[in-house]
């Protein structure tokens, strides 16, 4: 199966090394081109020579990158995707995108008999070296079905959430939530830091109640309280993550303002800390704060 994947990102790469062998067919673009060469070398596919030119070779085409924003760019024009997509070829946009932009998409190239599916995924970077990542689909079956040989080489769970964008609704929430349990996990800590309970003790004692939640469990005891804050997801996606949640809620009437809250927070905590923050040193915003460290 002749399959493209653009995008070789923290997550896309490790997604893209799964169809580097049989039965797959691999050719990769990069915007950086060191990087689709190097990755290229290692594993002994092609390198295409723009967008257009991968949407040439795949008879689906998978994309990672991180937001619609990028999505759309990387589309258009002489030299994008759409550009090199032929009749009967599907796209798979892995990307956690909104879900709008992913519906005028699908629409578009419909018309072109082209197939889209939204299919952001889930799991990190270690479950994408695994090959264990959630992966949230929207688009019709048949289509799905089409996608799941190329899902299932890096998805172990995948799920159709519903029609075309609902992929990246899921998508949307299930950070909403994340970024709450990061939150809400960094005010209760650094509250009690500053009452002289050791963060340890806490976490020890949060993870055996009903407080626990996989950031207590596994993104504070692993990241915090070692102070290793591993650069795997970056704070600025998490914020492009929840504005789209708190933008669908607002579409869909939900009054919402947790996740309006947590949108406003991560910003205020990505523009403090920088483009390059992992998602995780949101805390060292509430650190800064309450003038305490949690470790
Ligand atoms: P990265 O920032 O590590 O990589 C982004 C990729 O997009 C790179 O290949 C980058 O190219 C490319 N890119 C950026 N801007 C453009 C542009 N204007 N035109 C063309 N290519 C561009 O992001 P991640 O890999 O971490 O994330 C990708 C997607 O996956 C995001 O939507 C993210 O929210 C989602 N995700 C990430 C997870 C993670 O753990 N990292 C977990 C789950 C979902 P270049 O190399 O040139 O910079």
């Amino acid at each position: 199966m002749r399959v493209s994947f653009v995008g070789l990102g923290a997550i896309g790469c490790p997604m893209a090394e799964h169809l580097a062998k049989p039965p797959f067919s691999l050719s990769v673009w990069n915007r950086t081109p060191e990087k689709s060469r190097a990755f290229a070398l290692r594993h002994r596919v092609a390198v295409a020579a723009t967008p257009a030119d991968a949407a040439r070779h795949g008879e689906i085409v998978v994309m990672c990158l991180p937001s619609s924003v990028e999505v759309l760019e990387v589309l258009e024009g002489d030299d994008g995707i759409a550009a090199g997509l032929s009749h009967g070829s599907l796209l798979i946009d892995c990307t956690s995108g909104d879900p709008d932009t992913s519906r005028a998409i699908a629409e578009r190239l419909r018309g072109r008999g082209v197939g889209f599916v939204d299919a952001p995924v889930s799991g990190g970077v270690k479950g994408a070296e695994a090959g264990t990542l959630t992966v949230m689909c929207g688009g019709g079956q048949s289509l799905i079905d089409r996608a799941r040989p190329v899902l299932e080489a890096f998805g172990k769970k995948i799920v159709r959430c519903g029609d075309v964008g609902a992929g990246d609704a899921v998508k949307a929430m299930n950070q909403a939530l994340l970024a709450v349990h990061i939150w809400s996990a960094g005010e209760c800590l650094a509250t009690l830091a500053k009452l002289g309970v050791d963060s340890s003790v806490a976490l020890d004692v949060i993870n055996g109640s009903s407080g626990r939640s996989n950031t207590s469990e596994n993104l504070f005891p692993e990241r915090v309280l070692t102070r290793a804050f591993p650069r795997t997801f970056k704070l600025a996606l998490l914020d492009k993550d929840v504005a789209i949640a708190a933008g669908i809620a607002s579409r869909a009437g939900v009054s919402a303002p947790f996740i309006d809250l947590a949108a406003r927070l991560f910003a205020e905590a990505h523009d403090s800390l920088g483009d390059e923050a992992d998602h995780v040193e949101a805390i060292r915003y509430i650190e800064n704060q309450a003038g305490v460290q949690v470790s």
